[in-house]
């Protein structure tokens, strides 16, 4: 039997490689990771880490055409944001499903997905049991676990391997994803990202322009609403709110 983990370097697959190594061994485990070409680095060096734990390598697919969410989203003319991400499925969903198809039978196959056992991601698992039909689908977290997983105590069990968590987690992130420039992610992300990370932010926030250059439309990755009224926010306009409001938090008296 073929032990195969969507491994996205995310706390939670790495803890359901981890269940499945425990339970089945892992000369016949895969990790199955799809490089986005948007990652941090220190992604990579945590993927490393947990492939050199179990002593095998990682299997790692990408976009043929080498391409990063942006250019993605070039390409299908239409900015990514929380509620249709193409970026998803180009660079992740469709290079691994490639390479499931190529390379594992149905028949002597299971594919693992780390979901967590929150009410919220059991509702995600029947889509996501219909979308690998006809490869079953098994979620070792929600279905082995004996009560849903905190995400500190999976941290603790990376540790404990002494394996230090993705720097994203460590910078505050809940996901461990595109760099903390996740189209999905929301304006606290974001911000979050321009704190930690201005390199990365600014780049999100290049692009983002360019894409509203090419199309020629007012479109952004983020919204809010503002007196029940929906506004688009740039990132460009997000920064130098962010800016003001920090450049207002230095002026303020300090209490003596
Ligand atoms: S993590 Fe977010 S930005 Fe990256 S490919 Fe997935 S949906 Fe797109």
């Amino acid at each position: 039997m073929k032990h195969v983990v969507q491994f996205s370097a995310g706390i939670g697959s790495f803890a359901a490689a981890l269940r499945v190594a425990a339970r089945y061994g892992t000369s016949d485990l895969v990790l199955l990771i799809a490089d986005a070409h948007a990652e941090h680095p220190d992604l990579w060096r945590f993927a490393d880490d947990v492939a050199d734990h179990f002593k095998i390598p990682l299997t790692v697919v990408a976009d043929p055409q080498g391409r990063d969410p942006w250019d993605v989203f070039l390409d299908v003319r239409y900015l990514g944001n929380n509620r249709l991400a193409p970026c998803s499925y180009w660079l992740k969903q469709k290079p691994c499903r490639d390479w499931v198809e190529a390379n594992c039978d149905p028949g002597d196959t299971v594919l693992y997905v780390g979901i967590e056992g929150t009410k919220h991601d059991r509702a995600r698992m029947p889509p996501i049991v219909r979308g690998w039909s006809p490869w079953p689908v098994v979620f070792p977290l929600a279905e082995w676990d004996e009560r849903p997983a905190d995400k500190e105590e999976l941290f603790q069990e990376a540790r404990a391997l002494g394996i230090e968590i993705p720097q994203l987690y460590r910078d505050g992130h809940g996901h461990n994803n595109c760099r903390g420039m996740c189209v999905r992610g929301g304006k606290g992300a974001f911000v979050r990202t321009l704190r930690t990370d201005p390199e990365a932010f600014a780049y999100a926030e290049r692009r983002e322009q360019e894409i509203r250059e090419h199309l020629g439309k007012d479109v952004t990755i983020l919204r809010e609403q503002r007196k029940g009224v929906i506004h688009r926010i740039t990132l460009t306009e997000l920064r130098l709110r962010d800016e003001a409001a920090r450049h207002d938090a230095a002026a303020q008296p300090t209490a003596t």
